[in-house]
């Protein structure tokens, strides 16, 4: 005997209720991959966009082992404890491919869980990393709805994941960590000019010394970069996760950060990027997808790629021949 699954409205009234539970349950239902499961997650979504948009969305990166997860939690309980109610949602598409997750593993976030105004969700999983975006979107646009006022993404840094992570969130976060030598090696190409907040964690005991001149080399970095165009000059600042140090200087910046992009209405303009680039991305998705989809593609596909394999057609050729049938 099993539970009689709730219907689109009654998810929505829990959702909007701020029901753990319903939102859940909702979430699962934008995972699903049934044709059932979609149809009533996109209803689901739209009851619940008039809901959404009022949150602080912050994005966080950084490579295994840095300590997100202990960040989160400490930053977290911080929010908690200023009113706030706070998701944390991660985006790794390694959870597909590798099926033990990077991010998944480990028994994360032990306090935060507990806390009635704390929602953790682990990454949907999916084939691509545009298939897990898109649901971590959706799943945003429900924790909205559902009155988390702070939003934490957190991404480890797998192929274009962090791209994607900052597509969704208003604030960029890169957690560091100090090492000997030169700090700014290994650090990926574009991540830097991404991050709104560089911050050196495990500040802390023996390691305190280095990561004040990590800090100082990354401001340093930083400054040679030419101003932004959302007239904010990226700060760098120290943390101990593990200690509990330095999380209100980090949401003191977060706030000013919010000040300024909202006074000079950078804050809505990047927003309506954000939602730009998802509607093309969404056409592109779902045209693919329809493509790959229709039987009578499926056919001709294999046709063709037996014809390249028999040296008979040119890749254009059997190109234009498949896309001339969807059109037809
Ligand atoms: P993640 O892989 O980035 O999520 O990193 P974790 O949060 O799991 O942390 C990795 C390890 O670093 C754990 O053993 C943490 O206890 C430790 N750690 C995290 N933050 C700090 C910190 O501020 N100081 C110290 N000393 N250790 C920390």
């Amino acid at each position: 005997s099993r539970n009689k699954a709730p219907s689109v409205s009654e998810l929505v009234e829990g959702i909007l209720a701020q029901d753990q539970v319903a939102l859940s349950r909702a979430i699962t239902t934008i995972e699903s991959t049934a044709l059932k499961h979609q149809q009533q997650a996109k209803e689901i979504i739209e009851k619940c966009l008039p809901h959404a948009n009022k949150s602080i969305r912050i994005g966080i990166t950084g490579v295994p082992g840095v300590g997100k997860s202990t960040f989160i939690e400490s930053f977290g309980k911080l929010l908690i404890s200023e009113g706030k109610r706070v998701a944390a949602l991660t985006v790794d598409p390694s959870s597909s491919i590798s099926k033990g997750s990077i991010l998944g593993d480990k028994t994360r976030m032990e306090e935060l869980v507990k806390e009635k105004n704390a929602f953790i969700r682990p990454s949907a999983s999916g084939d691509t990393l545009g298939g897990v975006a898109r649901k971590t979107r959706e799943t945003i646009i429900l924790c909205e709805a559902a009155g988390f006022d702070v939003i934490l993404i957190e991404t480890v840094g797998v192929g274009q994941s962090e791209t994607t992570v900052h597509s969704m969130s208003d604030f960029f976060l890169l957690l560091k960590l100090a090492g000997a030598g030169d700090e700014l090696q290994g650090i990926k190409r574009g991540i830097m000019e991404m991050a709104d907040s560089i911050i050196i964690n495990k500040a802390d005991g023996d390691n305190l010394k280095a990561a004040k001149m990590a800090k100082n080399e990354f401001s340093r970095a930083l400054h040679l970069y030419p101003p932004k165009e959302n007239g904010w000059a990226p700060k760098t600042l120290l943390a101990s996760a593990l200690n509990n140090d330095g999380m209100d200087k980090i949401w003191s910046v977060v706030l000013q950060y919010f000040e300024t992009v909202k006074a000079n209405h950078y804050f809505e303009h990047k927003r309506k990027e954000q939602n730009k680039f998802w509607l093309m991305q969404t056409i592109e998705s779902r045209l693919k997808s329809e493509f790959y989809a229709n039987p009578a593609v499926k056919k001709e596909l294999e046709i063709q790629l037996k014809a390249i394999d028999e040296n008979r057609t040119t890749p254009f050729e059997a190109a234009e021949k498949l896309l001339l049938m969807k059109a037809n």
